[in-house]
């Protein structure tokens, strides 16, 4: 089962953004997205360091949850516990990111791996910081993101893949590879004990779709989808159809957040029940014993 851990008493940043022009985005929702408070989780002890525990933290959402980090529209999360530390997107702004990743005591250098889901700003516009504070990664991002992007990439020092198939980013990381027509993104798969672990940008290619490659990939029950759903614009009906596929295929445990929308957040609640997570900027989510063996050896 899964722990979720909270920090607390930390103090407000001053929030300011310049985000990367690259002119697009996944969609801003309302304001009303923005900065909502959701209540405490009752605190949890942090796990030994080089346990087979797997360890998800959301950097960066427009979803607050840790009282002291900042909020700004887009999505980040750090993946520990596995053989690379897996950093999956890096939000719109490098400074949030870097401060929440501070105020959580968290090392950008301790960082191998980052993989972008797609080109959007709010997903790659943190980019450039944190490879200021850190170049010694491999960035896996979709083989269709502009030269001019990748170029910059490389001169920053880091090590680039290009990814279109599904590929294995470090033991039991995988990615589904590039999917979707309009707007490529890739998601991330991760293979534990449990089942697996589903992590999306924004789930352009939509959710059900990622769930249903990351089945098929790795032909294990689907235990967490974590991220953006991207159903901010969905009716109800729409909302409760995705809801239905999700349930066909065996989902176990949703966290919609960034692009969900509010709605989809309340009826994937009411349908999941327990079995909904309520996730923002600063939730830690700890999948005990997710590994047979200890990742970091
Ligand atoms: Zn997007
Ligand atoms: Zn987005």
């Amino acid at each position: 089962m899964y722990k979720i851990l909270a920090t607390s008493a930390l103090s407000v940043l001053p929030t300011a953004a310049v985000l990367m022009a690259l002119g697009i985005n996944c969609g801003r929702a309302n304001v009303g997205d923005q900065d909502i408070q959701e209540s405490q989780e009752p605190e949890a002890a942090v796990p030994a360091t080089g346990s087979a525990d797997l360890t998800l933290t959301i950097l960066f959402d427009n979803y607050a949850h840790t009282p002291g980090l900042q909020t700004g529209w887009g999505f980040s999360c750090l993946v520990r516990g596995t053989e690379k530390t897996v950093l999956f997107d890096t939000g719109a702004d490098g400074r949030i990111l870097l401060a929440n990743m501070r105020k959580l005591k968290l090392d950008p250098g301790q960082v191998d791996t980052v993989v972008l889901s797609h080109v959007h700003w709010d997903h790659v516009g943190g980019l450039p910081e944190f490879l200021d504070a850190n170049s010694h990664v491999t960035v896996y991002l979709p083989r269709s993101f502009p030269e001019d992007f990748i170029t910059e990439v490389e001169r920053s020092g880091a090590q680039v893949v290009k990814v279109d198939q599904p590929v294995e980013v470090c033991r039991n990381v995988y990615t589904t590879g590039e999917m979707g027509t309009a707007i490529i993104e890739q998601s991330l798969v991760i293979e534990t004990q449990q089942g697996l672990v589903v992590i999306t940008g924004c789930a352009h290619p939509g959710i059900v779709n990622i769930a249903r490659r990351a089945h098929e990939l790795r032909q294990k029950p689907l235990y967490l989808v974590l991220g953006g759903f991207h159903l901010k614009d969905y009716s109800a009906s729409e909302i409760e159809q995705v809801i239905r596929e999700l349930k066909q295929l065996q989902v176990r445990v949703a966290a919609p957040s960034h692009c969900s929308g509010n709605l989809a957040r309340s009826l994937f609640q009411e349908s999941f029940g327990e079995h909904y997570m309520a996730v923002g900027v600063g939730k830690t989510i700890v999948i005990e014993d997710a590994f047979a063996h200890r990742a970091n050896g």
